[in-house]
């Protein structure tokens, strides 16, 4: 199987159309998503339905949620907390129905899928420390987890002898014996100074797994945050990646 992983896409629709039509173009069997479908951006309907259409299995994340359900919002910054409630405004109530039932952990046959993090998946807890990766690790069995969350790409690497190692890079072979939490990087917003958006591709028969970087049209959704009266910081930062 070919799976195209798809995360933290923030009512970017744009971005989900093109990682959309490259993973389609490459043939891939399936899509994954691991939450965020919305907030920030200014299409969260659009790719709600979108993704509903198009996903195969998807998981929550913390937007999502707080869209949906009275959740505390003030583990939000102001701007995320403004745009969340922005979007709680537009979203239809089928759509916000959708999100409210979505689950929070997926399995697949020997990997995990999760918007934050395994040990506590409703949490969504950052993991920003090697013990935090440490304690991810001890919190799942399976040889691979997927994450999105902090819109980073990155392949942490636990090998046979409990060492670690981290990487970015664009392509990497799931070696045998050690185990993986990868991290797919952001649809709709990266954050790691590349503005171009940013899937997976998981392949179970190779054990591979491939960071796909895609154009896409950055002033069009720009030019819709700021008719939509979003704060001008979520347009300025799509064209820099941050
Ligand atoms: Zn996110």
């Amino acid at each position: 199987m070919r799976y195209a992983i798809i995360s933290d896409i923030h009512g970017n629709r744009e971005a989900l159309d093109a990682c959309l039509s490259d993973a389609r173009h490459q043939g891939v069997d399936a899509v994954l998503c691991l939450g965020d479908l919305i907030g920030y951006g200014p299409d969260p309907n659009e790719v709600v339905e979108r993704v509903r259409e198009e996903a195969d299995i998807i998981v929550g994340g913390n937007h999502d949620a707080g869209a949906v359900i009275n959740l505390d919002l003030f583990e939000f910054n102001p701007y995320a907390r403004a745009s969340i409630e922005w979007t709680r405004g537009v979203l239809t109530p089928a759509n916000r129905r959708f999100l409210a039932e979505l689950r929070v952990v997926a399995q697949l046959p020997d990997a995990l899928l999760v918007h934050s993090s395994p040990n506590m998946p409703r949490e969504w807890r950052y993991m920003a420390t090697v013990a935090d990766v440490e304690e991810n690790f001890m919190a799942f069995s399976e040889k691979t987890c997927f994450v999105g969350h902090t819109h980073f790409p990155m392949i942490m690497e636990k090998g046979y002898d409990g060492s670690f190692r981290f990487f970015h890079q664009e392509t990497v072979d799931l070696a045998e014996g050690a185990r993986y939490i990868v991290n797919v990087g952001s649809v709709g917003q990266p954050r790691d100074r590349d503005n171009r958006a940013c899937f997976g591709i998981f392949d179970t028969d190779d054990q591979a797994f491939e960071h796909v970087r895609i154009d896409y049209d950055i002033d069009a959704t720009a030019g819709k945050i700021l008719r939509a009266g979003l704060d001008e910081k979520f347009a300025k930062r799509l064209f820099v990646g941050l």
